[in-house]
């Protein structure tokens, strides 16, 4: 587990936390037994999440980010693991606390168009989760959503406007107001920019800036965009195959990246300037299949860095600086 942040204790924590997908099911499942086929989309992660900070997940599409973003919102079952909120297992929580938990804990999506009713009004979209928990009366329902709708730079008229009648930036505004509208402690946003133009982009994200800033939120943000990422968060976790590979402050990060993963990826980042995107093509080829995944170092067969052990031996993730762990043979026992 990752060392704390001046001490204080996460607000969110992820233990061992797996998730695979069965791809055969019935008589073939049975038959199989224990050696039935499965997708292995998040593997044993065990990550921290501290109040009023971001932490971002990076990684290439089928790292298994996005299943672990759902699990942390307890949107899907784990296969083992346990996420903790406060402490108490979300995965626990019977129905009264699992409520209590839902309204702390919203998520962003991608697609603004494809997550918002595309029947429903934009007043009616941020009202909703206001209706679903019975928050407050009518009257005061209709005066916070025109205080939502002010918040995040739309106006009152636009309450009575379909999602269609928006610019793709105007739609993630109306997300981020339903996601705000019982005042959560934590926010998923995962991709919430990368179908957006450059200049919408930036907006967004000084938009969820400052909302950070004036409601102490904690993000977690779900990014292929190392743009992003330093610029915006506070650590950074790299999954490669269902595992994290490497985990640290940004700042530590973006000046020495230790995983072997994480040292191909960032060389590819333009520095200082967050608007370029990196090139994730990597030297040796496209990922393998989380269907099989290489033996030992799942990254092996692309690193260039790999050893003749490297196939055969599961580097754990340990502690190489303080807060910063890493999953790779060329660190622990004296080598490097
Ligand atoms: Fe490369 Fe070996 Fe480290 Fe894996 S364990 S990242 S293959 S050096």
């Amino acid at each position: 587990m990752s060392s704390t942040t001046n001490g204080a204790q996460p607000l969110l924590r992820a233990v061992g936390l797996s998730k695979h997908f069965p791809l055969e099911s019935g008589l073939l499942a049975r038959l199989r037994g224990a050696g039935a086929r499965t997708i292995k989309a998040v593997e044993a992660v065990s990550l921290d999440v501290y109040a009023g900070q971001t932490l971002a997940i990076v990684g290439e599409s089928g790292s298994g980010k996005s299943t672990l973003g759902r699990l942390l919102l307890r949107l899907m079952q784990p296969t083992t693991g346990q996420v903790l909120y406060q402490g108490e297992n979300i995965f626990s929580m019977k129905r009264a606390r699992l409520r209590a938990f839902r309204r702390q804990a919203q998520i962003i999506l991608q697609d603004p168009y494809g997550s918002l009713n595309p029947r429903m009004r934009v007043g009616r979209i941020i009202r909703e989760p206001l209706d679903i928990y019975r928050e407050s009366t009518p009257a005061e329902r209709d005066k916070r959503v025109d205080e939502l709708l002010e918040r995040v730079g739309l106006n009152s008229a636009q309450a009575r406007a379909y999602p269609s009648e928006l610019s793709g930036g105007q739609r993630q505004r109306v997300g981020i107001a339903a996601a705000l509208a019982l005042s959560p402690q934590i926010i998923i946003a995962d991709e919430p920019t990368s179908s957006l133009d450059v200049s919408v982009q930036a907006q967004t994200l000084n938009l969820l800036a400052e909302l950070q800033q004036d409601f102490n939120l904690t993000y977690i943000f779900i990014t292929h965009d190392l743009g992003v990422v330093q610029h915006f968060s506070d650590r950074v976790a790299v999954m490669y195959l269902g595992k994290i590979v490497e985990e640290a402050p940004t700042d530590a990060l973006f000046a020495a990246p230790q995983h072997p993963y994480t040292q191909v990826l960032f060389s590819a980042i333009p520095l200082p300037d967050p608007s370029r995107r990196v090139n994730w093509d990597l030297p040796k080829g496209e990922p393998p299949s989380p269907l099989d995944p290489p033996s030992g170092c799942h990254f092996h067969p692309r690193c260039p860095k790999v050893m003749t052990e490297c196939s055969a031996i599961v580097p754990e993730l340990e502690e190489t600086a303080p807060g910063q762990r890493v999953a790779c043979l060329l660190y622990g026992d004296g080598e490097n």
